[in-house]
C-alpha cells in the first residue's frame, strides 16, 4: 500500500519512519529530524524539509550521508552488498552489465572522483525524467564533474542525493508527476527537429522559418488541438496560436506562451516549457469540461533569439504591432531575405499589422520559464517569482593608447589601453556586486592586431550592464562610465563610447505576481522572488499589458543555452500545478 500525505502527518512516528527507511542511503536521521516538523502540506513540502534537515546538519554529517554511498558500478556492486534500492536503480541504469572497457572507464572516473573530492560520484542514475540515464549519459556526467570546484561538487552531490530521495519517495507514495512527464515528452518530441548542420551532430537548432522551424509550428498547432483547444492557427509571422474560449462569448483572454526558436546548439527547455505547460492546463480544463470566466490564449512565439535574423522577439513584438517593415530585407547567412523566407513558409506579410493584440481585451500576460541561471538550483527551489525583468544598456568601448615596446618601455612610461580595460573589468565586477542585484559584463575584449611583444595600443570592448530598475542601471551606468573616464585620465589614455542598445525594465504587474506567489506557496514551497537577468517575450508584452512570470529551476547550475540545460518533470509537473493554481485564483477572484 502507498504512503498518503494524511498518514505522513498523523501515524505514529516510529511507523512513519519506518515506512521511509532507505530514502536517504544509510542515514535515517534526516527522516527521524524532519518528521518532528509535521504536519506538511504537500510532498513537495516534505522533500523541501528533507533538503533543510541535511543543510542545517552541517558540513560533517553532509559528507557523511555522500560517503554513505556506494560507488556507481563499483565494489560493492561487484560484490553484490549495495541496498535493494541501489542494485535496482544501478541495474536499471545498465551500470550492471558494462562492457570491459566501460568499465575500466569507470573504475578509473571512480578513483579520480575520490582522489579529487575525497567522496564516491553521486549521481540520480534515473535522471530528470525518472526513466533512467543511459551509460553513455552517466559516464559523461561523470567526467564533467570531476573537473568541478570542490565547495560546488560536494552542492552537486547533494543535489542528487535529494533527487534520488525524490524518487523514491514518489515510489513509496505511489505518485508520479504525470503532467510533467507529459510536458518533458513534447519536449523530448519536438527537440528531433533541428536544423541541418546541427541535426547531424544530434544539436538543437531551431531558427526562423527553417524546415525544423516550421515542423516545430505543425507539431505544436496539432498537440494544442488535441488537448481541445477551441481555435489552433500559425499566424502571419509563424506563431502558434490556440485560444480555449471562456464561458461566455464576451469575455476577455489570459494571454501566455513563450519560443519555440531556439539559440545555436541550444537547450529544449528554453522557451518551449511556457508553451506546453499552459497547454498542459488546458487539456485538464477541457478533460473536466471546464470552462473558465476568461478565456486562455497560449502562442507559442516564432521568433525571440534572433539568430537567423537580427530580429529578436519578433514574434512577440508582432502582438503588440512593432514588426518593423525592414527586416523583410534583411538577410540571413545565406542571402535569402526574411521576405523570401515568408514567402516560401507561406505566410501573409501583408496580414502582420492585424497581429496587433488590443490590450483591453486581456487581463494581461503570463509566462513561464526555466530560471537560465544558477540561483534556483543552489538554493533547493523548484519555483521563483519574478519580480522584473532587468533593464539593460550594452555600449561598444575602445581604449586608444600607445602601442611601443614591450622590452624597452618602462612600466611607468606606458599608455597600455588592455591594462586600462582590465582595470574597469575588476571595477565593474565590484561596482555591481554592491548593488547585489544588478549585474555587469564585459564580454568582449580585444587587442586589436597586438603582438606578443608589444603594449597594447587600441583595446576594444564592450559593455552590458543590468539592473531591476531603470533607475538602478542608470545609477550603475553613470559610476562605470566614470571610473571609464578617470582610469584613462589617470593613465593618459583617451577612449570612445557607443551606445548600442538601451531596454526599459519590466516589473511585475503586483496584481498578478501577487497570484504567482499564492500559486507557489499552495504548492507548500516557501516563496522565493527574483529579478529576471535574462530578456523574455514578457517584456514586449510588458509594453501593453501587465505581465508576471514564473521561473523554474534548472538543473547543471541552471546552465541554458547549452544542451546540458535541463530541469526535472518533477519540477514541471509543480509548475502545471502553480500554473493551473493561477487560473483557478483568477477565476475565483477577477483582477
Ligand atoms: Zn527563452
Amino acid at each position: 500500500m502507498p504512503l498518503t500525505i494524511d498518514q505522513l502527518n498523523t501515524a505514529p512516528l516510529p511507523d512513519v519512519a519506518a515506512a521511509l527507511d532507505g530514502l536517504y542511503e544509510h542515514s535515517p536521521w534526516i527522516v527521524e529530524r524532519t518528521l518532528v516538523q509535521r504536519p506538511f502540506l504537500s510532498l513537495a513540502h516534505f522533500k523541501h524539509a528533507l533538503v533543510q534537515t541535511v543543510k542545517a546538519g552541517g558540513r560533517v554529517a553532509q559528507l557523511d550521508l555522500i560517503r554513505a554511498h556506494p560507488e556507481l558500478a563499483g565494489k560493492a556492486m561487484v560484490a553484490k552488498t549495495l541496498t535493494a534500492e541501489s542494485t535496482n536503480e544501478q541495474g536499471k541504469a545498465g551500470l550492471t552489465d558494462c562492457t570491459p572497457e566501460e568499465f575500466a572507464r569507470i573504475q578509473q572516473l571512480n578513483a579520480d572522483y575520490n582522489a579529487r573530492f575525497g567522496f564516491p560520484f553521486i549521481l540520480a542514475v534515473r535522471g530528470p525524467r525518472g526513466t533512467g540515464l543511459n551509460k553513455a549519459q552517466i559516464i559523461e556526467a561523470f567526467g564533467r564533474r570531476v573537473h568541478h570546484h570542490p565547495d560546488f561538487e560536494l552542492a552537486e552531490a547533494l543535489r542528487n542525493i535529494h533527487r534520488i530521495a525524490e524518487i523514491r519517495l514518489n515510489d513509496k507514495f505511489g505518485v508520479e508527476p504525470t503532467l510533467g512527464n507529459d510536458v518533458w515528452d513534447w519536449q523530448e518530441k519536438l527537440s528531433v527537429h533541428s536544423d541541418p548542420g546541427f541535426a547531424e551532430k544530434g544539436q538543437l537548432t531551431v531558427t526562423y522559418l527553417t524546415d525544423a522551424h516550421r515542423a516545430c509550428a505543425q507539431r505544436i498547432s496539432h498537440w494544442m488541438r488535441d488537448c481541445g483547444f477551441d481555435e489552433v492557427e500559425i499566424d502571419a509571422v509563424g506563431n502558434v496560436v490556440g485560444r480555449y474560449h471562456g464561458a461566455t462569448p464576451n469575455a476577455k483572454y489570459l494571454l501566455t506562451g513563450s519560443h519555440y526558436d531556439t539559440v545555436r546548439n541550444g537547450g529544449k527547455y528554453d522557451g518551449r516549457l511556457g508553451i506546453f505547460v499552459p497547454m498542459a492546463c488546458v487539456r485538464e480544463l477541457h478533460r473536466t469540461g471546464r470552462r473558465l470566466p476568461f478565456g486562455f490564449e497560449v502562442v507559442g512565439f516564432a521568433e525571440e533569439e534572433g539568430q537567423r535574423y537580427k530580429a529578436t522577439f519578433l514574434g512577440s513584438g508582432a502582438l503588440i504591432g512593432d514588426f518593423k517593415p525592414e527586416w523583410l530585407d534583411q538577410k540571413d547567412a545565406d542571402g535569402i531575405t526574411m521576405r523570401e523566407a515568408m514567402q516560401h513558409a507561406g505566410l501573409c506579410i501583408d496580414d502582420i499589422p492585424k497581429l496587433r493584440r488590443d490590450p483591453a481585451r486581456y487581463l494581461g500576460f503570463v509566462e513561464v520559464h526555466i530560471e537560465q541561471g544558477p540561483v534556483l538550483n543552489e538554493m533547493d527551489l523548484p519555483l521563483g517569482v519574478v519580480t522584473s525583468i532587468n533593464g539593460s544598456v550594452r555600449y561598444l568601448g575602445e581604449v586608444i593608447g600607445m602601442a611601443s615596446h614591450a622590452g624597452t618601455t618602462p612600466m611607468d612610461r606606458r599608455r597600455d589601453a588592455a591594462c586600462a580595460v582590465a582595470e574597469l573589468a575588476l571595477y565593474l565586477e565590484q561596482r555591481a556586486a554592491k548593488d547585489g542585484d544588478s549585474v555587469a559584463t564585459i564580454g568582449q575584449l580585444q587587442v586589436p592586431s597586438g603582438s606578443i611583444n608589444v603594449v597594447p595600443g587600441r583595446c576594444s570592448f564592450s559593455l552590458d550592464l543590468r539592473a531591476p530598475t531603470d533607475a538602478q542601471r542608470d545609477a550603475l551606468a553613470g559610476d562605470v562610465l566614470a571610473e571609464l573616464a578617470a582610469i584613462c585620465e589617470r593613465r593618459g589614455l583617451r577612449h570612445t563610447l557607443e551606445e548600442t542598445m538601451r531596454a526599459a525594465a519590466a516589473p511585475s504587474a503586483p496584481a498578478l505576481q501577487q497570484r504567482w506567489e499564492a500559486a507557489v506557496k499552495a504548492q507548500g514551497l516557501p516563496l522565493f522572488r527574483m529579478p529576471s537577468g535574462a530578456g523574455h517575450d514578457a517584456m514586449k508584452l510588458h509594453e501593453v499589458m501587465p505581465q508576471a512570470m514564473l521561473f523554474v529551476r534548472g538543473e547543471n547550475s541552471g546552465i541554458s543555452h547549452n544542451p546540458l540545460e535541463s530541469t526535472s518533470s518533477e519540477d514541471m509537473q509543480l509548475c502545471v500545478q502553480a500554473f493551473a493554481h493561477l487560473l483557478d485564483s483568477l477565476a475565483q477572484d477577477p483582477l
